[in-house]
């Protein structure tokens, strides 16, 4: 961990040649924290004073990264292959079920602490857990309930990223399907247990919401006593992923899955639509008009074969949205945001689809603003960015990347997301603390930053213990009981 976490912080006065402030680059910043970790102010067209740390590039606020599911890392290249004539979702699902049952906390902890070394790498600040895996591997909850929801908040406070816990209601296998199927054990959660659980880990970068998995797996009668329960936070549900799923709720309910909430939840501001793949133009409208957000994870729903959502009447409608790295094939928000656009071109065949040449003509900018402030809401977050108030993130742009080299500066977000440097960020900061990245700022004389060390595979270092459990859950197991 890094020592500047444990004690307190001095105050932070940075001055960057550019930064991303109100959807635009702006000139000379200068850029204050205090000893919080949040930003006190944020002005540009200001000469370097000599007391302030000149940064060497171009800076953006950090992301949100709002759909995780941790665990997932430790299947990430393992499900590559075709061994049966089908392979779809519910094929993938099975396999990650024998990989999901074996994870002990301990396991969960390494895992995670890798992972969100890589996501800080990746661009990402902030994290929502989508967090499923409650129980131990026999479905009884251990003696402390909230164990798998601690070690997901300690490899938050290892590497610095910080953390929304959004605990997950999960009741049934499906919408005819009353019992949770055996490879579902670890998953079993009651309303009472959700409420609990999100207020079981607090810390300075941690808070909660609440989730429900789906309409398939929690009773009707359940998820409006959750959203009634509940009014701290954000309310996260998966819905629309897969056609199957939209044909069982017809064929359940008479309603498609996002048709029933507007009708039946009711949606408003607080809910976070994950996928909503499989939408009809009359519900993206009616979400538009609830307030309500969505959550795309443009890799994983490429990895898993879901299908394209309908991305120019999301935007068009105004909807929020947010960017997840859900099953964590992609962790980085250039590469998420170069899957959401190219699908979109793929399929209509056309260029600069998410681009609005009358408000925004560049598609890199107009996504990641959105993405900026839906990702904000779907962590619960009220300040966010670079703006007074907020936590005190950034991201220290490698302008020599050999991808980026030669871009002007108006271009540079076009040349993150379309231009695919290996390594776009030269460092993170969390809370006015450096936490990843290969730049060495003049204050982390104590040594690197957390996430890098988290990330260095020394041993002992808690890289080492990630890589230890990839390796071991890369395993086959026993048969999912
Ligand atoms: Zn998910």
């Amino acid at each position: 961990m890094n020592a500047a976490r444990q004690n307190p912080q001095a105050a932070t006065l940075l001055w960057a040649p550019r930064a991303w402030l109100q959807g635009r680059w702006q000139e000379a910043v200068l850029l204050e924290a205090d000893s919080t970790g949040h930003w006190t102010s944020v002005t540009p067209g200001q000469p370097c004073p000599p007391q302030a740390q000149a940064l060497p590039g171009a800076v953006l606020p950090g992301l949100v990264d709002a759909h995780s599911h941790a665990f997932q890392r430790a299947f990430v290249g393992l499900a590559e292959r075709r061994e049966a004539a089908q392979d779809d979702f519910w094929a993938w699902r099975d396999r990650m079920y024998g990989v999901a049952l074996r994870i002990t906390p301990d396991e969960m902890r390494a895992i995670a602490t890798h992972l969100y070394a890589e996501l800080l790498e990746g661009g990402y600040t902030q994290v929502c857990e989508f967090h499923y895996l409650h129980h131990a591997p026999s479905g009884q909850p251990y003696a402390e309930p909230a164990a798998m929801a601690q070690a997901l908040a300690d490899a938050a406070q290892a590497t610095g990223i910080g953390l929304t816990l959004l605990p997950v209601l999960y009741e049934r296998a499906g919408f005819s399907q009353p019992q949770l199927r055996a490879d579902q054990r670890r998953f079993a959660t009651s309303v009472d247990q959700v409420l609990a659980l999100q207020q079981a880990v607090r810390g300075p970068r941690v808070n909660a919401g609440v989730a429900v998995h789906s309409l398939r797996a929690a009773q009707p009668a359940s998820i409006l006593a959750l959203a009634q329960g509940f009014s701290a936070g954000p309310l996260h549900i998966h819905v629309a992923e897969q056609t199957a799923e939209v044909d069982d709720c017809i064929a359940a309910t008479g309603c498609r899955p996002i048709e029933w909430l507007c009708r039946h939840a009711p949606l408003d501001a607080r809910w976070h639509l994950v996928h909503a793949t499989h939408a009809t133009a009359q519900e993206i409208d009616r979400v538009a008009a609830s307030g309500a957000s969505v959550v795309l994870c443009p890799g994983t729903e490429a990895n898993l074969g879901d299908g394209l959502p309908d991305l120019p009447r999301w935007l068009a409608a105004g909807v929020p949205l947010s960017l997840g790295s859900d099953s964590q094939v992609t962790r980085s928000w250039p590469e998420e945001l170069r899957w959401l656009e190219y699908g979109q071109r793929l399929l209509l065949r056309q260029r600069n689809v998410a681009a609005d040449p009358a408000t925004q003509p560049a598609t890199a900018a107009r996504l990641f603003d959105r993405v900026l402030a839906g990702g904000a809401a779907a962590a619960g977050l009220a300040r966010w960015g670079l703006v007074p108030g907020a936590r005190a993130d950034l991201l220290l742009l490698d302008e020599d990347e050999p991808a980026l080299c030669g871009l002007p500066p108006s271009h540079l977000l076009d040349g993150l997301v379309f231009a695919a440097p290996a390594r776009p960020f030269r460092a993170v900061m969390v809370g006015g603390e450096w936490v990843a990245g290969p730049w060495r700022a003049g204050s982390l004389a104590e040594g690197p930053p957390a996430a890098t060390q988290a990330a260095s595979g020394a041993p002992g270092a808690p890289a080492d213990a990630g890589r230890k459990a990839l390796r071991t859950l890369a395993q086959p197991g026993p048969a999912p009981g």
